[in-house]
């Protein structure tokens, strides 16, 4: 029998948030035997959608909830806690420009990593969801230097799943059949899907992707922008971001976390650089093809990349390096 693990989801009464709440009840994070505290983290204007989604919640009568707790308050929302999946971010609003989303996020984030730092336990696994993720991510640790960096991610693996969904469909496969598609950067529109290592299995035999679809024009252009602008594509149809997707992502990246990846599979997600990993000097939070087993994270390296992956990976490294500029300046004097 092992304790209940505490986890902490801010924005929990939003769009993405809410959808998360009741997967994390169903099981989908860490397994339908392991008992969650499970503390929903609004804003004071978010009070009453806040309280709605927690009787929501409640009338779900989820075997694994041990207990719900509602705040609005970091160190109430904080406290003890080991996993924080932090969602809530301020929306990009009319005639904002994306310096001013950073400035306004910068803030939120910085003030969440002091929070965590106070409040967390040391070894609190933290995901960064809310847009912009990577950035946000290094911010976060950034204001909370008790709290080893490896312990900070964000979230590249609704990136990931969609392009597998993609290739799946192209290849006419079961999504869970397409491995090892490595989305490399930003979870942004410069963000790389790079088929370059996956395979595809089909009737017991793995086959590359590139030799599957035989056409390196599709994957290296109009595949990697499907993927780049899929949320775009989302919100012109939904009229609405994606939600349910972003949120079952949040539970595959935490689940392979803490329970670890398959063997002979890697999945994306966004890790704090140390200044080693592929050469890059500079700390940024940047995806990877990353294998995890106990509870840690191991980027894998050594892949070489031509010049088409080089040329991709300087454009996202670059705005990584710009955003960080600018999110910096409004935070530390
Ligand atoms: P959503 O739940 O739709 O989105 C939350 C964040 O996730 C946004 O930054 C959004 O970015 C981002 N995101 C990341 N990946 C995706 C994706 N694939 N699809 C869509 N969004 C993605 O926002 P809501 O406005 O509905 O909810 C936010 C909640 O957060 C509100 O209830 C607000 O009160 C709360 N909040 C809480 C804070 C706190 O707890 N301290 C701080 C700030 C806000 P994008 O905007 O680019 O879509």
């Amino acid at each position: 029998n092992t304790p209940p693990v505490r986890v902490t989801v801010t924005g929990a009464a939003g769009n993405i948030g809410y959808a998360l709440v009741h997967m994390i009840g169903q099981g989908r994070l860490l397994g339908p035997n392991q008992q969650i505290i499970l503390t929903l983290l609004e804003l004071p204007m978010a009070k009453d959608q806040l309280e709605g989604t927690m009787m929501e919640l409640r009338d779900c009568a989820f075997p694994i909830l041990k207990e719900i707790k509602g705040t609005t308050q970091y160190d109430q929302g904080f406290m003890g806690c080991d996993i924080a999946i932090l969602v809530g971010a301020k929306p990009r609003g009319p005639g904002m420009e994306r310096k001013d989303l950073l400035a306004a996020n910068a803030r939120i984030f910085k003030e969440q990593g002091e929070a965590l730092d106070k409040y967390a336990s040391k070894n609190v696994k933290v995901l960064v969801v809310g847009n912009p993720a990577n950035t946000n991510a290094l911010i976060t640790a950034h204001f909370a230097p008790s709290i080893p960096k490896t312990n900070f991610t964000a979230l590249t693996r609704l990136d990931q799943n969609r392009a597998q969904s993609i290739i799946a469909q192209r290849v006419s496969a079961n999504v869970e059949d397409v491995r090892n598609i490595i989305i490399w950067g930003n979870h942004s529109t410069t963000q790389f899907a790079d088929v370059s290592q996956a395979t595809v299995q089909q009737n017991g035999i793995s086959q590359t992707v590139r030799g599957l679809v035989a056409d390196d024009t599709w994957l290296q252009k109009a595949f990697v922008e499907q993927v780049a602008k899929r949320g775009g594509a989302i919100i012109e149809k939904r009229k609405a971001s994606s939600a349910a997707s972003a949120a079952s992502a949040v539970c595959d990246h935490i689940h392979d976390w803490l329970i670890g990846t398959d063997n002979g599979t890697f999945v994306s997600m966004g890790v704090i650089t140390d200044g080693k990993l592929y050469g890059i000097k500079e700390q940024v939070c940047f995806s990877f093809p990353c294998v995890c087993k106990d509870g840690n994270i191991k980027v894998l390296e050594g892949f070489q990349w031509d010049q088409f992956q080089q040329s991709m990976i300087n454009k996202t490294l670059k705005e990584l390096l710009e955003e960080k500029e600018m999110a910096m300046s409004v935070v530390v004097s």
